[in-house]
This record gives C-alpha cells, sequence and structure tokens, in this order.
C-alpha cells in the first residue's frame, strides 16, 4: 500500500540556494559558545547556509555527555544573527519542540532512535501542529521502511508540508568497515515512492569514521540524493561527542570540492546521469551479495563443525544435486540463463566445501 505525502520540495524552503549537494554541517553537539561560533564561521567562509549542532544528545550509556540543554539554543541564535545561517536541532520530545519553537529554531531532525518510537512521533507531531518549521527525520535504527514511512505519515498529518528524510544507515551486528550499514536499498525505494521529498544522507553517523566520509558522500550523490548533513567541529579530535567522525571545516571543504555532482533534473536528463544511477544500483547490490556470501559461508562453516562432531562426510552428493535442480528450476522462471545458475552455484558450491574442508583439517 502506498501512503500519499503532500509535501513542499526542499528546493522551495528557501535555505538551500547553492546547487546539489544542499549541505548541512555542523557539530555533533554544541559544547561551548566558543566552539559553535568558532565552528559556524568555518562553515560560512564557503557559503554552508544551515548549521546543525546536537542541544539534547541521545547517548548510549547514561553520564556521557547529554547536551548543554537550552543554553545552546542561544549559542545557535548567536549563528543566526553573526553569520545569517539558518540553524538546526535534534528534537525527541514534545518539551524540545517547545523550547525550538520559542528561541526560532528554523529546521528540526527527529534522530534514528526516536523515528522508531510510534509514541515519541505522535508527541512530536503533535507539538508541531500549526507551524510551518520543516522536519527531517532520520531513518529508524533498524531497516525498517514501514516506520520511517509511518513517521512521516504522522508529521504530514500534523500540517508538516516541508518534510525530508536524512538517511544514516541502519544498526548491524555485521562486520563492516563503517559504523553502520548503508542499506542504500531502502534508501532508493524510499525515494522512488516520494521523488519530491528533501533527500539527505548523514555519511557522519553512516561511517563512524571520517575516512569513509568521501566514498559514503558520493555514492549518496550518485544515487542522486539530493544533500548531504555532514559533522563538522573546528578541533574534531577534542569533539565531547563522536569525535572520530567529525571533520574541520576546511576538511569538509575539500571533500565538497572533491565530490563529482552530474545533474539528475529531468529537464537534461542525458545518458551519463541515467548510467551513473545504474552503476551506483549495482555496485550496492554487488556488496550486498558479497555481504549474502560471507554469510553463507559463515553457515558453511558452522555444517563443517557440526558434521565433524558427528562424523559424517563433508560432500552430500545427493543433497547438492537437489538443490541444483531446484535452483536451475527457479533460475528458468526468473528469465536467468540455467548455464549462468550452474556455474555461480558450482563455485559457491566448491567454496563451501573448501570451508568445510578447512574445518575438518583444523584438530
Ligand atoms: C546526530 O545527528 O547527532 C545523531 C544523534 O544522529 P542519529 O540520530 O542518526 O544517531
Ligand atoms: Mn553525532
Amino acid at each position: 500500500m502506498t501512503h500519499e505525502l503532500d509535501i513542499i520540495p526542499g528546493t522551495e524552503w528557501g535555505f538551500f540556494t547553492l546547487p546539489r549537494p544542499m549541505c548541512i554541517a555542523g557539530p555533533c553537539s554544541a559544547e561551548t559558545e566558543e566552539q559553535v561560533m568558532e565552528t559556524a564561521r568555518g562553515l560560512s567562509e564557503f557559503g554552508i547556509h544551515v548549521f546543525r549542532a546536537g542541544i539534547w544528545k541521545p547517548r548510549t550509556h547514561p553520564g556521557s555527555f547529554e547536551g548543554v540543554g537550552v543554553t545552546g539554543l542561544k549559542w545557535l541564535n548567536k549563528v543566526k544573527e553573526t553569520y545569517g545561517m539558518k540553524v538546526c536541532t535534534e528534537v525527541a520530545t514534545e518539551k524540545h519542540v517547545r523550547e525550538c519553537i520559542n528561541y526560532g529554531v528554523d529546521i528540526i531532525w527527529i534522530g534514528a532512535r526516536t523515528s522508531t518510537n510510534p509514541f515519541l512521533m505522535q508527541e512530536i507531531a503533535d507539538a508541531l501542529s500549526g507551524t510551518d518549521i520543516p522536519v527531517l527525520v532520520k531513518n529508524p535504527v533498524n531497516p525498517d521502511l514501514d516506520l520511517w514511512v509511518g513517521a512521516l505519515e504522522r508529521l504530514n498529518r500534523a500540517g508538516i508540508r516541508k518534510l525530508g528524510v536524512v538517511h544514516r544507515g541502519f544498526s548491524t551486528s555485521a562486520s563492516i568497515p563503517y559504523r553502520n550499514d548503508p542499506g542504500w536499498k531502502i534508501a532508493i525505494e524510499l525515494r522512488t515512492r516520494y521523488p519530491q521529498m528533501a533527500f539527505f544522507a548523514d555519511p557522519s553517523h553512516m561511517a563512524g569514521d571520517r575516512r569513509y566520509l568521501q566514498e559514503l558522500s558520493q555514492r549518496a550523490m550518485d544515487l542522486g540524493l539530493d544533500g548531504l548533513m555532514v559533522e563538522s567541529h573546528c578541533n574534531p579530535s577534542c569533539a565531547w561527542s563522536d569525535a572520530r567522525q567529525q571533520l574541520t571545516p576546511q576538511d569538509l571543504r575539500t571533500l565538497l570540492e572533491r565530490l563529482v555532482i552530474r545533474e539528475n533534473s529531468s529537464e537534461d536528463k542525458n545518458y551519463r546521469d541515467g548510467i551513473d544511477t545504474l552503476r551506483a544500483r549495482i555496485d550496492v547490490i554487488d556488496e550486498q551479495l558479497l555481504t549474502l556470501l560471507q554469510e553463507r559461508m559463515e553457515v558453511s562453516r558452522s555444517i563443517g563443525r557440526y558434521k565433524k562432531e558427528h562424523n559424517v562426510a563433508i560432500l552430500q552428493a545427493v543433497r547438492w544435486e537437489q538443490i541444483l535442480s531446484d535452483m536451475v528450476k527457479r533460475a528458468d522462471a526468473m528469465d536467468i540463463s540455467r548455464e549462468a545458475v550452474l556455474a555461480i552455484m558450482t563455485a559457491i558450491h566448491d567454496e563451501s566445501v573448501r570451508v568445510q574442508n578447512k574445518i575438518l583439517e583444523q584438530l
């Protein structure tokens, strides 16, 4: 079932004047007035118009730095006055919303731990009813597209039309180089359903490490997303939260300059735009295939251990014949050639036998 959303595109909010990517940048957390002002100064120097800073921080452990609270909203006001920037921060409760409205915060975002929770989403939507403030909804920490859409619907029903999303990846127990699984497939699905909705990627929380920001930002652009929300701090290694993933304003400037941005407006849609978006999708699928293979080999190892315990031979020819013939039948129905399926499955099976034999050889 598709859920209609009545949305005003990000380009019509009047905040993002430069071409793609629309950029929101600033520290993970507002820490001190000096840190906020110094970071905003560095960012405003190269045309960043929207400043972010967390005031209330959702932290895993109590006792970690949980944000400076309302004091930080005064600093955000100073950023507006001094540098003419728009400011945005995260809200998680009705009280946060009221404080943001009182202090004239220009955009608010809902964090990944909050968008998972329909009760909180409804509370926030009710508090926002009757306002015109743009709201960005980060994806829920778990890869649940419906939950994400549900959060958007609640806000939309409360009359919020300046709605956008921030894709920051999903919690995972898989061993990947990033802090969160990019899970681009879900982002692509949401983008396809609501192409007019302002769509940001947050490479900082996806990566968890500044080394990966360039590649993830490029991927977001190749997928045709509108903007980036990036954490930037005047002195990243001393940040009170998320120190490893923040960039100095200067390094953010370099990152943005290195991005290859291809137009994807419908008027000048040409071959290159199309092919790059498709290739980016292929890259995402290939990464998923590799992760699946890794998982499959993990299971093979467990099977190897199990067979060893029970003194059973690795190669089970009858079972293997059965698997192959089932796969070939399915492939026929999917219009994939038998030869291709046989070749791929044989290679996977060979690797699986190799992995199991290795277990057997271990004493
Ligand atoms: C943040 O943007 O600082 C933040 C807490 O992000 P997320 O909700 O994506 O973890
Ligand atoms: Mn952060």
